[in-house]
């Protein structure tokens, strides 16, 4: 084979053009960048799953249709028994397949801006074109904006997460309906972080045929398994279901999960936990000068300082991580995100910007 072939020669042109999600390294860091759970499972709940792992026959491939954990997820998540369920490695595999369903020659995906990175890349992974609506400057939706759109631009599929990343808000559901009503094709109510929300588009699912619900169990404690499902009528899932590669979901992913979803208490422990680590954050925000947070009912606060990148080296430096949205987006000017960690996560992290806020801004 020549070694003069380049992947320039062989790869799209719009992926040679991509910058992979960047992931930071995170050893020995104070991680609130990524939305996870900061809380381990209680020791008992850990020792059962070790003995599930002892016995789990990896030697065989998985039961493809996860028919045991959709029973268990179905009933944690009181999951309308007529609607379906699909399974994907983390939400991220459900957005993708979904993507890879609607890619016609000239459809279009869309969202809103700032939000979910992954929607606007995984659009150019699979060659549907993104079209991306602005939020209002304080992150609502801008619903008059977005019904043109969606008239001009007629989208396949529009996502649109409830709670928003990195915003942290809930849109108003009464705009969420109407654009439902509007749309030609899907809705997909990304709930990534439903758990930190105490509201759902679970019970609209009913009534709005081209509506689809999204979550994952990433937020909740389970980052490290991935797993992601959508629900939805079953004329949309079984077309999806095409696309989703045979055994997506391992054998531990499907073992673990199930058993901590027989123990949903530990989980809804730990979300309280969390809220209320949010409320005190949020309370310290509030006190600080030169520091702007927008309101959260996600397990993580967007904030605006003068100087972002600044405070954001400073603190990696100090060896906390969070996440820089500086640059990412003209209404995240300035802006950072940080996870609710555990309490002493959050107080370290607290007291060193409230100390180089003193120095830099
Ligand atoms: N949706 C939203 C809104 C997210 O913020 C994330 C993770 N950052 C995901 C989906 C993907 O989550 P996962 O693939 O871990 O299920």
């Amino acid at each position: 084979m020549s070694s003069a072939i380049h992947p320039e020669q062989i790869f799209r042109p719009e992926i040679l053009g991509l910058s992979a999600y960047h992931v930071p390294p995170a050893t020995g860091m104070i991680k609130l960048d990524a939305m996870e759970n900061p809380y381990p499972l209680p020791p008992v709940l850990r020792e059962e799953i070790a003995n599930l792992m002892m016995q789990a026959p990896i030697n065989r491939y998985p039961d493809a249709s996860a028919a045991s954990l959709k029973t268990s997820l179905r009933r944690a998540l009181t999951i309308p028994d007529d609607m379906s369920i699909l399974l994907g490695n983390g939400s991220d595999e459900i957005i993708q397949i979904i993507a890879m369903a609607a890619a016609k020659p000239d459809a279009v995906l869309m969202s809103v801006e700032p939000a979910f990175v992954m929607f606007r890349m995984i659009a150019t992974f699979t060659h549907i074109r993104y079209v991306g609506v602005p939020l209002k400057n304080d992150f609502s939706l801008n619903l008059e904006l977005m019904l043109n759109a969606i008239a001009e631009h007629q989208p396949a599929v529009i996502f649109l997460a409830y709670p928003n990343n990195p915003t942290g808000n809930l849109f108003d559901p009464e705009a969420i309906k109407k654009i439902i009503a509007a749309a030609p094709g899907i809705v997909v109510v990304d709930e990534a972080y439903q758990a930190f929300a105490d509201t759902s588009f679970m019970d609209e699912l009913s009534e709005y045929p081209n509506l689809l619900l999204m979550r994952t169990l990433s937020k909740s404690g389970l980052a490290g398994l991935r797993l992601g499902l959508l629900i939805g009528q079953p004329k949309w899932l079984e077309q999806l279901e095409k696309l989703r590669l045979p055994y997506n979901i391992g054998i531990m992913t499907q073992l673990i999960a199930e058993k901590v979803l027989h123990h949903t208490a530990v989980l809804s422990e730990q979300a309280e936990a969390i809220k209320s680590e949010r409320a005190k954050m949020s309370t310290f925000f509030a006190t600080m000068k030169n520091v702007e947070a927008y309101p959260s009912k996600a397990n993580f606060i967007l904030f605006r300082v003068n100087k972002a990148s600044q405070i954001f080296q400073a603190l990696k430096q100090r060896r906390i991580l969070i996440k820089n949205l500086d640059g990412t987006h003209p209404l995240l000017e300035n802006c950072l995100r940080v996870t609710v960690g555990t309490p002493e996560e959050n107080s370290q992290f607290c007291t060193a910007l409230q100390s180089l806020l003193n120095e830099i801004a």
